[in-house]
């Protein structure tokens, strides 16, 4: 993997800051709108009650511009481009005040991040969610990364509905990933000390919908990554998702960390984490295949990066159960982060723009054992709302930032967690016959020098 540390960054976000829209999204029966009165979501409900109807919608859309714009929606084509469009349009329409980060990659092309922070949280203490956007010009790239960015795009749509929360949670697509995580770079490189003290952690979700999938959580207890020692808190955060996936007895196996867009983060010092349900590195095992159906013998994804990487080849069933963690981690670490860097939950901080917020809090519930409702006991500190921002600030030199004004959400209530629909595919079911352990040494052999996520 290349560095990305001579990537040119015009400094600066620019926040196209809008009035925070009034949004009742409602979930699974339960409306949680900006009344301060609302009980704290419960992260396990909310894990299950994220639309997976909604992230199936968001796949068709990203197929969609890629039939329009020559197969594939590379970083600065025209594909590139209008995903990036319909994730600023869909943050939103959430209610988000969306900041467009541009910046030019190597090649001197014109890149942009796209981050939207909960209204609500302490921006002191900041829990980092982040997907690529970006296809390889090869092809549509709808697991590397539709399926991190769809699933990602729905938790936040449904997690600014739960506001208040204690600590603030941002969520980041990422451009320029696939030439070498420039965005996440240009985002890391542009923060200041402080802002880098005030994450918590990192969690990245690239790749997880392969169609012959793996369920791998990203290995926060490795000795060392990337040439230095995990951030202390990695293994928290790596225990917050296998917590919720041992509390819905979802098998699960570490996956050694490579070349994603957390390197920027963990290179900083930040705690990172992620999911991960493998490409081309290796075919699956006999025992990954007693784990998680499929087909052993055959790649978790072996339309890594070709036009195979298509629509017809995500596993939604995949996807299904990583947006689960995805959205039991946001929800647990908007209420607290004590079980990652030991900070208590506090009173749920105001909002700029001033929105009262007086309920408790939820301390992450990472017991596997008890889905629970909020406990009962009250925020325990009662430390001042920052009102000193911490968010990268406007720059000196303003650039264009596009419009994201509100509209108004949709007024239907989603009810009940839909399964997905229509003609993707489907994978999991251990229906399918296990190959010879010589067939696989051969395959294993031919292929242990591909690398994954370039
Ligand atoms: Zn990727």
């Amino acid at each position: 993997m290349t560095s990305s540390a001579t990537t040119t960054w015009q400094h600066g976000c620019r926040a196209a800051v809008v009035s925070a829209a009034t949004a009742v999204v409602l979930t699974s029966g339960v409306a949680f709108g900006p009344d301060a009165s609302a009980a704290p979501v419960d992260p396990y409900e909310f894990a299950a009650a994220v639309d997976r109807e909604a992230i199936s919608d968001h796949l068709e859309t990203f197929q969609q511009i890629a039939d329009e714009n020559e197969g594939n929606r590379a970083d600065g084509s025209p594909g590139g481009v209008a995903s990036a469009d319909y994730i600023v349009q869909v943050l939103t329409e959430a209610g988000y005040a969306v900041e467009v980060q541009e910046f030019t990659t190597e090649s001197g092309s014109e890149s942009e991040n796209i981050i939207a922070s909960t209204p609500t949280g302490r921006d002191d203490n900041v829990a980092v969610f982040g997907a690529h956007y970006d296809s390889v010009p090869e092809g549509a790239g709808m697991n590397d990364n539709a399926s991190g960015t769809a699933a990602l795009l729905q938790v936040a749509t449904e997690l600014i509905a739960t506001e208040p929360l204690n600590n603030q949670v941002r969520f980041t697509f990422w451009g320029a990933e696939e030439t070498g995580l420039e965005g996440s770079a240009a985002y890391v490189d542009s923060l200041t000390d402080a802002e880098l003290e005030s994450l918590i952690v990192y969690y990245n979700y690239d790749m997880i919908g392969s169609p012959n999938y793996l369920i791998g959580v990203e290995d926060g207890k490795a000795d060392s990554y990337n040439g230095a020692p995990l951030t202390e808190g990695s293994a928290a955060a790596m225990d917050l998702q296998t917590d919720y996936f041992d509390s819905i007895e979802q098998p699960w196996q570490p996956s050694e960390m490579c070349c994603t867009d957390y390197n920027p983060f963990h290179d900083a010092g930040i705690p990172i984490g992620g999911l991960y349900t493998g490409g081309r590195e290796a075919p699956k095992t006999d025992e990954e295949y007693e784990k998680f159906g499929g087909v052993a013998g055959e790649f978790p994804d072996p339309n890594y990066h070709t036009a195979g990487d298509d629509l017809a080849n995500v596993s939604l069933e995949a996807i299904d159960i990583n947006t689960g963690v995805i959205a039991f981690a946001a929800a647990s670490l908007g209420a607290s982060s004590e079980s990652i860097n030991g900070i208590a939950p506090t009173e749920p901080t105001t909002s700029p723009s001033g929105s009262p917020s007086s309920s408790g809090s939820v301390p992450p519930s990472t017991s596997p054992s008890t889905p629970t409702s909020p406990p009962s006991s009250p925020p325990t500190t009662s430390s001042p709302p920052t009102s000193s921002s911490t968010s990268p600030e406007p720059s000196a030199t303003p650039t264009p930032v596009r419009s994201t004004a509100p509209t108004t959400p949709s007024p239907e209530p989603v009810p009940d967690r839909k399964p997905f629909s229509g003609s993707m595919a489907e994978t999991g079911a251990p229906a399918l016959a296990v190959i010879g352990a010589g067939a696989l040494a051969a395959l294993t052999a031919g292929t242990l020098l591909l690398r994954r996520r370039p």
